[in-house]
């Protein structure tokens, strides 16, 4: 049924990059083999999920959304991919991104843009826009994604789904491609809070092959998406994100969702976490430093494109040619920002300042969750804006991550559940917790979710 609905209409939303129908029977029925051989399977065994174009899979091309690896057939599965076959999920293709994971809109992809199921005029988010358009338009009920600065949460607010970032290194980055490896988490995408747990539930946990993963037991995610109660639990509005500067229906839909989670036991109080404001020019010299940094792979020697490479040309000149073709507009901005940021002499005022900042936000999140279990805020400062409205303006880009970046600056799971819409389009409510209180976002979270 899947397949079908995405034959119908992928072509207008473009949230795949890659589909096999053969393949995907293929895998359906061997987890009806597994099933009928007698081994035990999960609650998610059998059920269709799309994935996003930044896991290696062995069997499927992965391009992170960029030309520089076009065609690119990895030799080993992502720690994520894997444990989805383990689980019996059905993976029926890769979504569509932004190039490297590096936006808001997907409109960095340099394989066009996906385009949001609730106006196809509109962006779908970014950088998982094709995980977040597949699952909002019935092609898959569940899907993943990785989140940088938002990647996962702002995509998910803008298509009206559920969308968590889980603690940093409570899920394995092992085989995603790497962007900013002190960023970069992996997480569910779901149509509600419950499916986002138990997706989570079985990637999620300890992996010697990441370095930073975190040895300690999942929080119980799914326990706590199907308890869906907040009586007595102390929720912190974050003041310096309550909605100034949104749009006005944002807002409207943010105060209605305080004022659900007061009605249901919670007790409200305002906290302010005053270096939140800067993280996000903190972030815009942390992530382009490690990815100009992770980029350096990319040498045309061992993955993908090569341009040039005709005999006459030495490895240097087949590196700069390709680099220049594989790579678009915005990865190279990234490149060069990262680049200028750690060069000796600027090092000190930008990047080490920006990571002083980071410590800041960090002090700030530990000095709210001394009064109050979870914060939350609107998870993006509008709605779903029109396909190339800020195509040419990275600054009014970068802005839609303003409330989702300081979990990823410290590590802090958070998650967007759909609150209502504005003007006739999605909002989300953005909840955080706490370093491995993963669960008390999914509890809040399925008690407020509409
Ligand atoms: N939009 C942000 C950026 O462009 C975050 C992307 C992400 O989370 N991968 O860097």
């Amino acid at each position: 049924a899947h397949l079908d609905r995405i034959a119908a209409v992928d072509g207008q939303v473009n949230a795949f990059l890659h589909v096999d129908e053969e393949a995907t029977l293929a895998q359906a029925r061997a987890v009806d083999e597994r099933r009928a051989a007698g081994e035990e399977l999960g609650p998610l065994a059998g059920v269709p999920i799309a994935h996003k174009d930044v896991f290696t899979t062995v069997d499927m091309p992965t391009t992170a959304g960029s030309k520089i690896l076009e065609g690119w057939q990895p030799p080993y599965d992502a720690t994520v991919t894997r444990r989805l076959r383990e689980a019996g999920l059905v993976i029926l293709g890769k979504t569509n991104m932004d190039e490297f994971a590096m936006g808001s809109s997907t409109e960095n992809s340099a394989y066009g843009t996906t385009h949001n199921p609730w106006d196809l005029s509109l962006i779908p988010g970014g950088s998982s826009g094709g995980s977040s358009a597949a699952v909002a338009a019935y092609e898959a009920p569940l899907s993943t994604g990785t989140d940088t600065g938002g990647s996962i949460r702002q995509p998910a607010a803008v298509t009206g789904i559920v969308g968590v970032k889980p603690t940093y290194g409570g899920s394995s980055r092992y085989g995603i491609i790497a962007f900013a490896s002190s960023l970069d988490t992996p997480g569910p995408f779901a149509r509600n809070v419950l499916d986002a747990a138990l997706l989570h539930e079985a990637f999620s946990g300890h992996d010697p092959m990441d370095s930073t993963s975190v040895d300690r037991p999942v929080p119980p995610v799914v326990e706590a998406a199907r308890r869906a109660d907040v009586n007595g639990l102390r929720v912190g509005v974050v003041k310096e994100f309550a909605g100034e500067g949104a749009q006005a229906g944002v807002t409207a839909r943010f105060t209605e969702a305080v004022e659900l989670l007061e009605s249901l036991g919670a007790k409200v109080v305002e906290v302010s976490c005053p270096h939140f404001t800067y993280a996000l020019s903190a972030y815009y010299l942390i992530a382009p430093s490690e990815a100009s940094s992770n980029l350096a792979r990319f040498d045309a020697m061992r993955y993908g494109l090569r341009v040039g490479d005709d005999g006459t040309r030495s490895a240097e000149e087949v590196m700069a040619l390709t680099r220049a073709e594989g790579f678009g507009p915005e990865v190279k901005r990234r490149i060069m920002l990262g680049t200028y940021a750690l060069s000796s002499g600027y090092y000190d005022a930008y990047y080490g300042k920006a990571q002083q900042v980071r410590t800041l936000v960090s002090r700030d999140f530990d000095n709210a969750f001394e009064q109050v279990d979870v914060l939350v805020s609107p998870t993006t400062p509008t709605t779903a804006f029109p396909i190339g409205e800020r195509a040419d303006d990275p600054m009014a880009m970068y802005l839609a991550d303003l409330y989702t970046i300081p979990a990823n600056l410290t590590g802090n799971a958070a998650i967007s559940v759909p609150v209502g819409l504005a003007d006739g389009l999605p909002v989300g409510l953005q909840i955080m917790a706490p370093v491995l209180g993963d669960d008390r976002v999914y509890r809040v979270g399925a008690a407020v979710e509409r």
